[in-house]
């Protein structure tokens, strides 16, 4: 491991930038397929539509939450109520698509993270969507010099929604592997997490993650369950060899739950190659609620990273 010099590197900062921007970049790829399974000669573009008529470039409930968990990221660590109180005013701005599980929670009108837990906790049946892994991506800017406290926050964060073991891993998973590849660059950080797991959590994930690798959409069709989710996600960035527009439209292809599995993958990859790999004309489009822009995602980016730009190792 090798020490990281103080404070963030250009090179880490354009990787820091490639999270909140990627994720949106994906999300709103993916917007116009949702549910649908495009065809191998469909064009994939940034071109809007789909069951809620997004504009072209429009981020959807994905990257919504995601700007929320952000916003609870900027007073230091992670303020989960601040975190609950955001998915509250953006659960009552009325937003056109939102999972079931989160609609579940939300609509309890619960105050404070203690409360939204609790409620996601009495769900019974299926708790295992993939509604809190579509929003994890900024947790790992908090934490760049904290592995112990990424995986925490990540859990904690999930739990508010989906009181479910693999969700929760599945967030810790990814967050652990964003983190990782901003400070180096590199993919491994998810294995590295798995290294580190109990048995129960790396013997579950490590051979879903080589099914991914080796496997095709077909071995993971129920992308709105958050193993064949991560699945999906994993395939796409391993078969494009990390190339983020190669990836988000491997995701796309791939159909169901498209801007989620490409808002996924695309905050990995995004970590991974940075803003600087995400095309201009994508970034340029790139818009939705709260009334925000890619140059907002930056700027809270700047913000969370700029509270603990300390000494960083992976
Ligand atoms: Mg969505």
């Amino acid at each position: 491991m090798t020490p990281i010099e103080r404070g963030l590197t250009e090179a880490q900062r354009d990787r820091a930038a490639g999270v909140l921007v990627g994720t949106a970049a994906g999300d709103a790829l993916g917007a116009g397929y949702e549910f649908t399974y495009p065809t191998a000669d469909m064009p994939i573009f940034m071109k809007g539509g789909g069951a809620f008529n997004w504009a072209p470039g429009e981020w959807t409930d994905d990257t919504s939450m995601a700007l929320c968990v952000a916003e609870g990221l900027t007073r230091g660590r992670a303020d989960l109520d601040a975190i609950a109180a955001g998915f509250m005013r953006w659960y009552r701005s009325n937003p056109p698509d939102i999972g079931n599980q989160t609609r579940t929670v939300l609509s309890a009108g619960t105050v404070g993270a203690a409360q939204m837990a609790d409620a996601a906790a009495r769900l019974t049946g299926r708790t295992g969507g993939n509604g809190s892994l579509m929003r994890t991506a900024p947790v790992a800017l908090a934490f760049l010099d904290d592995l112990e406290g990424c995986i925490d926050a990540a859990g904690s964060i999930s739990d508010l929604t989906h009181f479910d073991v693999r969700a929760r891993e599945a967030c810790q998973m990814w967050s652990v592997g964003i983190r990782y590849a901003v400070l180096t660059g590199s993919l491994d950080g998810v294995r590295l997490f798995l290294d580190a797991a109990p048995a129960s959590t790396s013997d579950y994930w490590s051979p879903l993650l080589d099914i991914a690798e080796t496997g095709s959409p077909a071995d993971f069709p129920n992308n709105g369950w958050v193993v064949h989710a991560v699945q999906t996600a994993w395939w796409a960035i391993t078969t494009a060899g990390a190339d983020l527009p190669q990836t988000l439209e491997l995701c796309v292809r791939a159909g169901n739950d498209t801007d989620t599995t490409a808002a996924i993958a695309g905050g990995l990859v995004g970590a991974t190659r940075g803003i600087s790999s995400i095309p201009a004309d994508w970034v340029d489009l790139l818009h939705g609620y709260p009334g925000a822009t890619a140059a907002d995602l930056r700027a809270l980016t700047d913000k969370i990273v700029n509270i603990n730009p300390k000494e960083a190792t992976p």
